[in-house]
């Protein structure tokens, strides 16, 4: 059976469209906060903003744009004072903060190293990188509403996977109706172009690279920090973040489609393993075989399981429908040879 004849997964909503006032902003930020979907304007597209810090609110968001892999989301915070504590800005970034923030442009920086008591951004959320992308929007909705969320919202543009970005509450509508809670509408989006994204993540002496050009033009960023190097003119480094090398492989080896494990095998199992055998430590990252669940646990369990007295991690089989799309892609590239 192919993905697209597999029934959809995805709970249904009966999706609510409510005119942004503060109201419906305390009500929608609320909902963030409980882990539900939200979408929400912003002056680049309409997002669909979950909570950064859940791995199932996360998990939610691929699930509703029937995305076939784990891209990196963009992080959405109302202030560099509030980004500060969740990226580590060298002098480039703050001067690229400090000059196009609020606005349309998107700083991937390096995670700040776990702190004792801090809210941590999911893994899933930056698809198990070191580093994440952050934005602070202009929209005076979209302030708004991060303001009253107190927390880091992830949002990628609010449309199923592989169509165009919405820039309208009805553009929302036609391509999520009935599979978010939620749509805070203000018409139409100004910019209606995605954010630029730049990567000041290198080393001190690395000039930051152009990820996606956007809303903000390369000369303005150039006349500011000299100049990017660009995404084509390395090819060493493909711009497919997933593809990039810095993605996070366990160090063991990881060994697909485990039926049974070896005593120094780690197990990641899925849906009921009471019958297989082995595997010096077991996770599951989802006993009743759910594929939301699995995937906001997916990169956690890969990393706990990622211990050098075990030989590989073996990997029980998921099944290619719905998130488990995803998650195999994620696998496979965790088992590819290694360069
Ligand atoms: P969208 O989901 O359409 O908002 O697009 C988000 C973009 O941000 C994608 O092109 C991602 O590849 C990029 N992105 C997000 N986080 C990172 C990161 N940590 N490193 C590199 N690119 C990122
Ligand atoms: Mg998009």
């Amino acid at each position: 059976m192919n993905a697209l004849s597999t029934p959809d997964p995805t709970p249904r909503f009966v999706t609510e469209l409510l005119p942004a006032s503060a109201a419906t902003i305390a009500r929608a930020a609320a909902a963030l906060c409980a882990g539900h979907l939200v979408a929400f304007p912003t002056e680049t597209v309409y997002g669909l903003g979950g909570d950064a810090t859940s791995d199932s609110a996360v998990a939610a968001i691929f699930a509703a744009k029937q995305r076939p892999r784990f891209n990196p989301l963009i992080l959405h915070l109302p202030d560099l004072e509030h980004a500060e504590k969740f990226g580590v800005f060298d002098e480039r970034a703050l001067r690229l903060a400090e000059t196009f923030w609020p606005g349309p442009l998107t700083l991937v920086v390096r995670r700040p190293p776990a702190t004792a008591g801090g809210a941590v951004v999911s893994l899933l959320a930056s698809a198990g990188l070191d580093t994440v992308a952050i934005r602070v929007p202009s929209h005076p909705v979209a302030r708004a509403l991060l303001k009253a969320a107190g927390r880091p919202i992830a949002a990628p543009s609010a449309n199923r996977s592989g169509t165009i970005s919405p820039t309208t509450p009805l553009h929302v509508r036609d391509s999520l109706g009935g599979r978010i809670p939620l749509i805070l509408a203000a018409g139409k989006c100004p910019v209606g172009l995605e954010s630029t994204i730049i990567d000041v993540s290198g080393e001190p002496g690395t000039p930051p690279r152009l990820l996606r050009p956007g809303g903000i033009a390369r000369e303005q960023i150039e006349a500011l920090i000299g100049p990017l190097l660009l995404p084509d003119l390395d090819p060493d480094r493909p711009t497919a973040p997933g593809q990039l090398s810095s993605h996070y492989a366990p160090t063991l080896p990881v060994r697909l489609d485990a039926l049974n494990a070896a005593a120094d095998e780690a197990l990641l199992a899925f849906g009921p393993d009471m019958f297989v055998r082995g595997g010096g430590e077991r996770l599951n990252l989802s006993a009743g075989g759910d594929l939301e669940e699995a995937a906001a646990n997916l990169f956690a369990m890969l990393r706990l399981l990622d211990q050098p007295h075990f030989r590989a991690i073996a990997v029980m089989p998921i099944p290619e429908q719905g998130l488990g799309l995803a998650i195999n892609d994620r696998l496979r590239r965790a088992a590819a040879p290694r360069l």
